[in-house]
């Protein structure tokens, strides 16, 4: 068996600098259709030299460009051509994604690429709403606090919503008056390059510049540029770790949207129609491949039999498949190598003491893509690995509980602290629990709300700052105080 590509993708992609082909300098790297596992496009490494230019050419389009200074007016008019430019864009880019990610391209026009035209409105929104701070406090003297772009931002995206993810930092850099070098994974370049090509159209030259490449060259080299004034990176935990040692180094700040193993909380008060549905999606949707999936499934003693046995007939019925049918649901793992390491934790499981639920198998009878069966595991403890590792897959690990105080032990027991999921409808139960999770959201009895204006980011090791409305108003500004006599 084998799938059709979602679109021809272009031969050879590269990074674009001041609307002009990146210098390139690097290896050439494969990029793959998930779905066949096929070569589809090669993608050009820049190197260092190569991220250099792109950094000077940010920084001369923030220092001498029109960018930073233009009116809130004119930056919002420019945001609104950008949403336009996407929305006018829709089934290509969302080919385009598809197929370097495998994603369901349903789900890649209905979310993601809406996503990401709404990024650009809700920012410019905010910024025509930014209000001011003035002072008069000491007599004869008024001192005004305004707040200004910080300059040339690196923007590190990771392969598994690269447009949705990426464009909540473009458009916040952008609104905010900086400029911007975006790096998106070496394994998914193909809609991210599309995209920034496109936007050349509606933005002046530099604001926006794209290199590509391998973390540890492209990534490492604009991290590490004195150019650069703040990293905003999403991606692994150990990347987050190494980013931030040289955002350390260069004195910028940083923002790490980090890796999460969240749990999913489901009391014997849930409604358990609603639970269900809800862990199915916290868990399946987006290929399994989310920082917030709901991969801890937490069952009350007195309903996990049941509910186990509901979700087992339910994952069986997940269609796997074809990333362009309409009737798929999860579609293939990005990559072998990321198969592989899903498919190992179904033995991990087994070593640790745990059992497999379903699934654990690779779906060869799909061909030589990237597809494995919805998996469920039933972990020994908490303690377990599939309990306490990122699997970033259609994998899920349940554990029993008894109360509130066992739910809230278990999910804290963990280095993660993103999102949590509590599932009841008794009040006095949700509010025992909510306010004792140690983690960025908390979801009540809905799988996965997000709200812009709001913070979103990690606790613990899931994080460090947040993204959404005022948060990124302070992440991609700097305030300046000035004090002037009456
Ligand atoms: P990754 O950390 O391997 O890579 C992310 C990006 O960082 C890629 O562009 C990569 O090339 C780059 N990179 C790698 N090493 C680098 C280095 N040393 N210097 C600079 N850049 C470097 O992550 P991934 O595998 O692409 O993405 C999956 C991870 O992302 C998961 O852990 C997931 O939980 C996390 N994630 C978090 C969020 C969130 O909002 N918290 C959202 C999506 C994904």
């Amino acid at each position: 068996m084998t799938f059709a590509l979602p679109i021809t993708p272009p031969s050879r992609v590269a990074g674009l600098v001041s609307g002009k082909p990146s210098l390139g300098g690097g290896v050439d790297l494969p990029v793959f259709y998930p779905a066949t596992g096929a070569q589809i496009s090669t993608l050009t490494e820049d190197d260092a030299a190569a991220v250099d230019a792109a950094v000077l050419a940010a920084r001369a389009a923030f220092d001498r460009g029109p960018w930073p200074g233009l009116s809130v007016a004119k930056r919002i008019e420019v945001l609104e051509d950008c949403r336009d430019t996407i929305l006018a864009n829709v089934d290509e880019l969302a080919r385009l994604e598809c197929a370097a990610t495998g994603l369901v391209l349903k789900e890649l026009k209905a979310r993601h690429m809406l996503r990401a035209a709404s990024n650009f409105r809700f920012f410019g929104e905010y910024i025509s709403q930014a209000a001011g701070q003035s002072y008069t406090q000491t007599e004869g003297y008024m001192t005004y606090v305004t707040r200004e772009p910080v300059g040339v931002a690196a923007l590190i995206a990771p392969w598994n919503a690269p447009i949705a993810l990426a464009t909540m930092k473009i458009a916040a850099a952008l609104a905010f008056g900086n400029t911007a070098v975006l790096k998106p994974s070496e394994q998914t370049p193909l809609a991210l390059a599309r995209l920034v090509e496109l936007l050349q159209e509606v933005l002046p030259e530099g604001v926006l510049n794209l290199v590509n490449g391998r973390g540890t060259v492209t990534g490492a080299a604009l991290v590490a540029h004195p150019g650069v004034d703040l990293i905003s990176f999403t991606g692994g935990t150990e990347t987050g770790r190494s980013i931030m040692s040289a955002a350390g180094r260069n004195l910028v700040p940083c923002t790490m949207e980090l890796g999460g193993k969240s749990a999913n909380i489901i009391f014997a008060s849930a409604d358990p129609d609603r639970a269900l549905d809800g862990a199915l999606q916290g868990i399946f949707s987006n290929n399994g491949q989310q920082c917030l999936a709901g991969s801890r499934i937490l069952v009350e003693r007195p309903i996990f039999d049941d509910f186990v046995a509901r979700f087992r007939d339910r994952a069986a019925k997940v269609r796997v498949g074809d990333p362009l049918a309409d009737e798929t649901e999860v579609g293939p793992l990005a990559s072998l190598s990321h198969m592989n390491r899903v498919l190992s934790f179904a033995d991990t499981a087994r070593e640790d003491g745990g059992s497999l639920l379903i699934g654990g198998t690779r779906r060869d009878d799909l061909g030589e893509g990237y597809f494995i069966s919805p998996t469920a595991v039933l972990a020994r403890s908490n303690a377990d690995r599939c309990a306490q590792q990122e699997i970033f897959g259609p994998f899920a690990t349940f554990i029993p509980f008894d109360g509130v105080d066992e739910a809230v032990a278990i999910a804290n027991d963990t280095a993660f602290g993103l999102v949590s999921y509590v599932w009841s409808d008794h009040m006095p139960t949700v509010m025992a629990t909510t306010p004792r999770l140690r983690s960025g959201v908390v979801w009540v009895n809905t799988p996965m709300m997000r709200e812009l204006r709001a913070p979103f980011g990690g606790f613990k090791t899931s994080g460090v700052g947040r993204e959404g409305g005022a948060s990124c108003e302070a992440f991609y500004t700097e305030e300046k105080t000035t004090t002037i006599p009456l």
